[in-house]
């Protein structure tokens, strides 16, 4: 989508997220919000972006 406007301050390469710039890897979202799913976090899968919704197209 050449209209999504890429925040460059945020990467994300989750590509089935409606809130991502489909042909850069970068997120549209002024800000995001990052979370966790475990109560003691110790590595990167861990964390989750909480800001994450699914691409209508990706569903089924
Ligand atoms: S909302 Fe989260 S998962 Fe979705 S594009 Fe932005 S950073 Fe990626």
């Amino acid at each position: 989508m050449d209209s999504c406007s890429a925040n460059r301050s945020i990467r994300c390469s989750v590509k089935q997220c409606r809130h991502h710039c489909e042909n850069q890897d970068y997120c549209s979202l002024e800000s995001i919000k990052v979370g966790t799913h475990e109560s003691n976090p110790t590595m990167t899968e861990c964390t989750d972006c909480e800001s994450f919704a699914v691409r209508s197209s990706v569903q089924g």
